[in-house]
């Protein structure tokens, strides 16, 4: 793919800069580019390019805006000490893309396009990577929109893929806590033959009013079940789920409804180079709160790009609760073992890490 770049002229100046690395956040800050490229059915993949970040001017029949037809990915690069960048399994996440586009009606953009575009924006705008310290990093989001000014309900006929970046804080700012869970029987996320497998808008859309009732209810997220029989646990809002049990099995859910994270597969190798083996397969609440509550599920985590994995504490649901695992050992073991990976403190015995 050929990419033109035009450089901003209006820079985020330096010292402003260091402010917004000192303390980003997520997602409230954007580099100084973008990238772009469109697709039409006559001409492809064309007019790769690398502008200056700005506003997009949509025309208010835009498919995208009525319809949802978008998909999106979300991933990270991270600066080691030396100063190079890297970026964690970035063809997963292209991989992961292409499914979602299926789902989607879209056309496939190439696993290799889709990661020269990242590395090629993540190079322009390099000096917005942070410092390792504090685990902090560069946010990377790419996405698929439906472009076509049409109002017809079918595949739109123009498409745009873009990439943006958005410097990121830790993800636990005083330390890696448990998180306190909400179980909704109120409402799902995907059904059978439904878009949960996808990473799409409107699966999040429709996570909203989950997580308002799980906030109501002084949780921190909230857990889905299947839409057919509310029984087996699928994931939470942007994470997935895994249960120790005490004699050093894993199980993470499988469901075919439930959106397979980068982070999650990396577990599944990485926990079997622990020397524990791990189970996909459906898993049900009951097994979840029995479990803890006889003691054989020692610990349960949850896991994705954002906060890599995080210990889960207690469970509650409307009338009951289920006390926090016993153990966050393993967990924080795991959990560890990815991070270095990640900043090149450990050795990368996975190929996993992608120079940029
Ligand atoms: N499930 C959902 C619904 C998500 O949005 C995410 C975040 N992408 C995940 C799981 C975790 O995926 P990953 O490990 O690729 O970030």
């Amino acid at each position: 793919m050929d990419i033109r770049t035009t450089l901003s002229t209006d820079l985020v100046e330096d010292a402003r800069l260091a402010e917004i690395l000192a303390n980003p956040g997520f997602g409230t800050y954007f580099t100084d580019h973008m990238f772009t490229v469109e697709w039409t059915p006559d001409a492809g993949w064309h007019a790769a390019r690398i502008t200056p970040y700005g506003p997009l001017t949509l025309d208010p029949a835009t498919a995208v805006l009525h319809y949802a037809q978008e998909t999106f990915e979300g991933m990270k690069a991270y600066r080691r000490d030396d100063g190079s960048v890297w970026t964690f399994r970035p063809e997963e996440n292209a991989a992961r893309m292409v499914r979602s586009s299926h789902r989607l009606a879209f056309p496939e953009l190439p696993v290799e396009d889709f990661v020269q575009a990242v590395d090629a924006l993540v190079t322009v705008d390099q000096r917005w990577v942070p410092d390792a310290e504090g685990e902090k990093s560069l946010y990377i989001r790419p996405f698929m929109i439906a472009t076509e000014k049409f109002l017809g309900v079918r595949p739109s006929q123009h498409v745009t893929f873009m990439v943006i970046c958005s410097p990121a804080g830790a993800y636990f700012r005083s330390g890696v806590k448990p998180v306190t869970l909400w179980l909704t029987t109120e409402y799902t996320r995907a059904g059978r033959g439904g878009m949960g497998a996808a990473k799409t808008g409107g699966n999040y859309a429709s996570s909203l009013v989950a997580q308002q009732e799980a906030t109501a209810q002084g949780c921190d997220q909230v857990v889905f079940l299947d839409a057919q029989e509310l029984t087996y646990v699928e994931e939470l809002g942007g994470m997935n789920m895994y249960f120790v049990y005490d004699d050093g099995h894993i199980v993470t859910p499988a469901t075919g409804t439930i959106l397979e994270g980068i982070t999650r597969s990396s577990i599944i190798e990485l926990a079997g180079k622990l020397g524990h083996s791990v189970e996909e397969r459906k898993f049900s609440i009951d097994e979840w709160r029995d479990g803890v509550s006889s003691g054989a599920i020692t610990e349960v985590f949850a896991c994705g790009t954002a906060a890599v994995v995080t210990p889960v504490g207690a469970l509650k649901w409307e009338g009951g609760e289920t006390p926090a695992p016993a153990s966050t050992d393993l967990t924080m073991r795991i959990r560890q073992a990815l991070v270095d990976v990640q900043y090149g403190r450990a050795e990368d015995t996975f190929g996993w890490m992608h120079h940029v």
